[in-house]
């Protein structure tokens, strides 16, 4: 995995699958469970599965993008579809077949496994009032969003989950994305920084991956084989169930314990970063043939799914808020 086991939601929901998984067989197929660091550096699963050091990885496919520019789009993309949208276009849009075909040049085989919601925009050590505010912002950012960053005139940097407290708190960076109120607060970013920002335009639904050596995959027989694909299709659901709840009840506990300052991105600097965003994106889609091809599945299947989303939830969440003010 690409952080350490003992989180909850994240790294118990890989465990509970290890577990399934095991019932599931009778014994038969037993998946013992690494964090970040145990087998190989958390930004390396990738890599670690792909050389057959592990026949099995969790982590994101945004991860990746120095080696595959559009990997991200098997995670998240800034501004772009949220978690159902993912899941939709990934088990019933072809997002699949493209993920099967991008990864197949490593050897490698994912499938979807787990998924965040759309998260918070992150942790600031000074309010952002303007885009000029994002000028020389230090951020920890990954994937697309911090090209966007980037490009905003910001410094984005990577750093995993486990080292964004001391980066932080050591004045390191200015600015952090981590996940939504239960990790981040579990990480102690409440205790860093004071100003909580939202929406997470950087990452509206961020889709997790189970990583698979092909070899390994091609050995299993095709009743394990449909063992793994079951319980990662729980796991998938399962763990965004319960991610939402952890959520939730963790916003609350940060409004009543702390003095942070939740505050929602100006709609100016939304609207900047969503225009530098439809930049990036087609960047990446001129990187080569099948980032091409991805970028263009996805945006198709966005010209049907939001007219659809448009007129269910989207409008029923205006109408819900809308009547939650009266
Ligand atoms: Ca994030």
């Amino acid at each position: 995995m690409s952080i350490p086991k003992t989180l909850p939601v994240w790294g118990s929901g890989v465990l509970a699958f290890a577990d399934q998984v095991k019932q599931m067989s009778q014994g038969r197929l037993e998946i013992k469970v690494f964090g970040a660091g145990e087998l190989a550096p958390a930004l390396e699963v990738f890599e670690a599965v792909q050389n057959g050091t592990v026949e099995m990885g969790h982590s994101a496919a945004y991860y990746w993008q120095g080696k595959m520019p559009a990997a991200p789009f098997f995670t998240s993309v800034p501004f772009g579809l949220n978690a159902s949208g993912m899941r939709s276009w990934v088990v019933a849009g072809g997002g699949q077949e493209l993920w099967d075909e991008l990864y197949g040049n490593y050897n490698v085989k994912a499938i979807p496994a787990g998924n965040t919601g759309l998260q918070m925009g992150g942790w600031f050590n000074r309010p952002i009032e303007s885009v000029a505010d994002l000028k020389g912002l230090k951020m920890r950012i990954p994937g697309l969003g911090g090209l966007v960053m980037r490009a905003a005139g910001a410094k984005p940097v990577l750093v995993a989950g486990g080292e964004i407290y001391t980066s932080l708190s050591t004045g390191v960076i200015d600015a952090a994305e981590w996940v939504g109120p239960c990790h981040d607060y579990i990480l102690g970013l409440h205790k860093v920084a004071k100003h909580y920002y939202f929406p997470g335009w950087q990452e509206p639904g961020p889709c997790l991956e189970l990583l698979i050596h092909k070899k390994a995959w091609d050995a299993l027989s095709e009743d394990l084989k449909a063992i793994v694909l079951a319980a990662a299709r729980h796991l998938d659901v399962d763990m965004h169930a319960k991610w939402l709840a952890e959520d939730a009840r963790y916003l609350q506990k940060i409004r009543s314990e702390t003095k942070v300052e939740l505050r929602s991105f100006p709609k100016d600097v939304l609207s900047e970063l969503h225009r530098i965003s439809e930049q990036v994106l087609l960047d990446v889609s001129r990187s080569d043939a099948i980032s091409k091809r991805i970028y263009e599945s996805y945006r198709n299947f966005e010209k049907t799914f939001l007219p659809f989303q448009k007129v269910t939830d989207w409008a029923y969440n205006n109408t819900l808020e809308q009547l939650q003010k009266d």
